[in-house]
């Protein structure tokens, strides 16, 4: 179906919320976490109403039926998001954790002397993970720095690989900057090094569908609760021969073979890194959020955001006083800037008081805001769900900001 935002609005309860202080409610807040359409909202009601049961124990027939829409979750996310044949997906809790089971995983293989490539637009989940890492092996960082405009510097993402490099990690989108990063080309490069690599893809998943399979790489890692799915939920697609060679990440129930005095033996990914009961509830959701998004025009998403984004960079730049951070080519729909005068903490009352949401801060991002020389910007992401009303109240608020600084 041809996409139409007031339509699309509609599957979006909280959109249609007037706030205490009467006014309509403008989401502006999409990089940290974003809405949920009534039939993502809805199957999780049923789960719990009609279906909640703990899965792979029981012989019951709402433990076969949990089981089976847990798995089937599994597979209908894999093919959204065309995982290569030879990996595995794991549920994890976040972006967060299944970067730290891999970094996790990577700590018996690295050794003194090896070396890590980062980039400074990672957010911290994708930073201090890899810091830890290097702490705990004696392995070395190497960071690759970003242009004025917010593209990552590809000579020196080149010339931070040596004979010595083990792992690349990088974002696929910036959340700070909006930056889409080449990341095709990137894991392709690495690869030819015998380089191995993890994407993060928290914040390209909500812009539209990936394909595993094209970006190339060894661990891809998202959040649900950015892709208008549940929060507590994330997903790892790894390499399955890399992940069974990984020690467990947590034990307990689930992820054995065999338990036995003498020792233990483990089942082999996914299952491996699945230790306990999972969230189910929250995986069953995921995928009514992943077969939602299927119905999409995303040509259509893509071409509203992107306007989106234009005019309110233009208007932005045109009201004076204000700087954007952050203006890479084809960039996503994420505007990061600063006013004279204004702290971005003033910027975001004052367009909270009008009912704007945006955040401000550093985004878990304070290596990248150390290389610009500040310490945070207010920050506007938009999802397929905004409009142009959005845009027009948070210019309104803007004004607002500017009359009272001036
Ligand atoms: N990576 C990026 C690029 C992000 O934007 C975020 C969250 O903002 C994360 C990782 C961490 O995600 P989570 O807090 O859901 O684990």
């Amino acid at each position: 179906m041809a996409f139409d935002v007031e339509k699309i609005r509609e599957d979006f309860p909280i959109l249609s919320r007037v706030l205490p202080n009467g006014n309509r409610l403008t989401y502006l807040d999409n990089g940290a976490t974003s809405q949920k359409p009534e039939v993502v909202i809805e199957r999780l009601n049923r789960f719990f109403r009609e279906e909640n049961a703990n899965i792979h124990r029981g012989l019951h027939y709402l433990s076969a039926e949990a089981t089976s829409n847990y798995e089937n979750a599994r597979n209908s996310i894999s093919e959204y998001l065309q995982t290569p044949e030879d990996s595995e997906l794991i549920f994890t809790r976040g972006t967060t954790e299944a970067i730290n089971l891999v970094t996790h995983g990577f700590s018996g293989e690295i050794k003194e002397g090896d070396e890590i490539v980062i980039t400074l637009m990672e957010h911290h989940a994708n930073f201090v993970p890899w810091q830890i890492l290097a702490q705990k092996t004696g392995a070395k960082i190497r960071y690759v720095t970003v242009k004025d405009n917010g593209e990552l510097d590809m000579e020196d993402w080149e010339a931070a690989f040596t004979e010595k490099t083990r792992i690349a990690a990088f974002t696929h989108v910036s959340n700070a900057l909006g930056t889409i990063n080449p990341v095709a080309e990137m894991t392709a490069f690495a690869r030819e090094r015998g380089v191995l690599t993890l994407i993060d893809g928290a914040q390209s998943v909500p812009h539209g569908p990936v394909n595993l399979q094209a970006l190339g790489g060894d661990f891809f890692v998202f959040s649900g609760h950015k892709v208008f799915g549940p929060d507590g939920i994330g997903v790892l697609v790894g390499n399955r021969d890399i992940l069974n060679r990984f020690p467990p990440y947590q034990s307990g129930g689930d992820m054995i073979d065999k338990v036995a005095v003498e020792g233990t033996t483990f089942r082999e990914a996914p299952e491996k890194f699945e230790a306990g009961t999972p969230n189910i509830s929250a995986v069953i959701g995921l995928a009514a959020t992943f077969e939602y998004l299927s119905g999409l025009d995303w040509d259509g998403v893509r071409k509203h955001e992107q306007s989106l984004l234009q005019e309110t960079t233009e208007r932005l730049k045109s009201a004076g006083g204000v700087r954007i951070l952050g203006e890479a080519p084809g960039k996503a729909s994420v505007i990061s800037f600063l006013m004279d005068d204004a702290h971005p903490q003033d910027i975001a009352t004052i367009l909270d008081n009008v009912g704007v949401a945006i955040r401000t801060g550093h985004h878990c991002a304070q290596p990248l805001m150390t290389h610009f020389g500040i310490t945070g910007t207010a920050r506007a992401s938009f999802a397929f769900y905004n409009n142009r009303d959005d845009v027009d109240a948070l210019m309104a608020g803007i004004e607002k900001v500017k009359r009272i600084f001036s």
